[in-house]
């Protein structure tokens, strides 16, 4: 494409060949040949009305706290940054809150608490926006998205029109939805709607770190607002900032096999940890088996797993996104030559 074409094709406010740094929580240093940032409905209509949906397939990006850029993205990065909450419904029990796609989801959280909205409280503290929580049904301490969500719209990127998509149609499952598989990278999430509750809240503090926490604080019967800031506190206590050293939060999904596979697994590890994951399956904390494989606190280079949980490879500076991807490989490789079982990451991995 020769400079004049360029320009001429260029989107108003578009940049080019911007570092992406500050848009990755895992701090890595990647460039963006074009970038596009997505503050209103109506931009998408005007991006497909000029052919952009049919040239090119882009990078759907919220907060970058979910991605691993594996190198420049030469694929257009679009940010979805369209901002806004409001109550759409209103009842004697519950609420209809919307929040549009850029919102901060930890945002959303406080302002529902603030309002004695109950239902994400559990959920504070998640990175990245609101737009993303559907992709993977972000989920910690008990609670999954899935759990209040009533709906989502999209922008369908084949179709070039907006769709409504009910629960069902999600097909949410752990750290999954439709959009993980089926349409990845072929929708654009623009807003998302949440049922809460209205007081007396149903809360949920059956997350046995949470439990021993309430207890520690000698809170008997905790509302909505003591399990937000005991989840905060609970977060700041074992996950490592962004802010301070990169990171993506846990690289690999738990792994889910069978009664059979687990079986097995125990007869070699009897002190393996294990919970329930439906009929006939076993989730085992990812965690506990890269530990075991050696992994906790290693750096090899720039890259390392943290300290306190070997489910989070941190950036130690300077890290390429090569290179965490390949620490990422290892891990794998390790677990599986010990466990015979297969870590599947949960950060998505774009470009290079
Ligand atoms: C310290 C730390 C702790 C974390 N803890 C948790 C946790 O407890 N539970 C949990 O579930 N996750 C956790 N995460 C992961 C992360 O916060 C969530 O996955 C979050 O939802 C990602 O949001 P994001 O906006 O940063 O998405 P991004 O990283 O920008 O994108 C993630 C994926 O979603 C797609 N995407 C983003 N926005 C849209 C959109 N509007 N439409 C369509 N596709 C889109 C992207 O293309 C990409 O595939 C943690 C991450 C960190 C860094």
């Amino acid at each position: 494409m020769t400079k004049a074409s360029e320009a001429a094709d260029a989107y108003p406010g578009e940049k080019r060949n911007l570092n992406l740094t500050s848009y990755n929580t895992l701090g890595v240093d990647a460039t963006a040949s074009r970038f596009i940032e997505i503050k209103e409905n109506s931009e998408l209509k005007t991006l497909a009305n000029s052919g952009f949906f049919s040239r090119t397939k882009p990078c759907i990006l919220g907060g970058g706290s979910n991605i691993l850029f594996r190198g420049d993205v030469r694929v257009p990065v679009l940010r979805i940054s369209i901002p806004g909450i409001q109550t759409i419904a209103d009842t004697d029990s519950n609420v209809l809150v919307k929040a549009g796609a850029g919102v901060v989801w930890h945002d959303l959280v406080t302002w529902c608490v603030e309002r004695d909205y109950g239902g994400i409280e559990n959920l504070a503290l998640i990175p990245g926006t609101c737009g993303a929580a559907p992709i993977q049904n972000i989920g910690a301490y008990g609670v999954e998205l899935d759990q209040v969500f009533e709906s989502l719209e999209l922008f369908n990127l084949q179709t070039e029109r907006f769709e409504t998509f009910t629960h069902e149609k999600c097909m949410f499952g752990y750290r999954d939805s439709i959009f993980k598989r089926d349409l990845k990278g072929r929708v654009i999430v623009t807003s998302i709607t949440l049922k809460l509750n209205k007081p007396p809240h149903d809360v949920n503090t059956s997350y046995y770190a949470l439990e021993n926490y309430l207890n520690q604080q000698e809170i008997t019967s905790p509302g909505i607002n003591d399990l937000y800031h005991a989840v905060i506190a609970i977060r700041k206590s074992k996950l490592p900032d962004p802010s301070l050293i990169g990171n993506a939060g846990s690289f690999f999904k738990n792994p889910v096999i069978s009664k059979g596979q687990f079986n097995k697994l125990k007869e070699n590890n009897p002190g393996v940890p294990s919970f329930p994951a439906g009929e006939g399956k076993i989730k085992v904390p990812a965690g506990w088996l890269i530990e075991q494989a050696g992994w906790k606190g290693k750096k090899v280079g720039n890259v390392g797993t943290y300290d306190n949980q070997a489910l989070v490879i941190v950036n130690h500076g300077n890290a390429t996104g090569a290179e965490i991807y390949n620490h990422a490989m290892n891990i794998r490789e390790s677990v599986r030559d010990m466990f015979g079982i297969e870590l599947t990451p949960e950060v998505n991995i774009v470009g290079g």
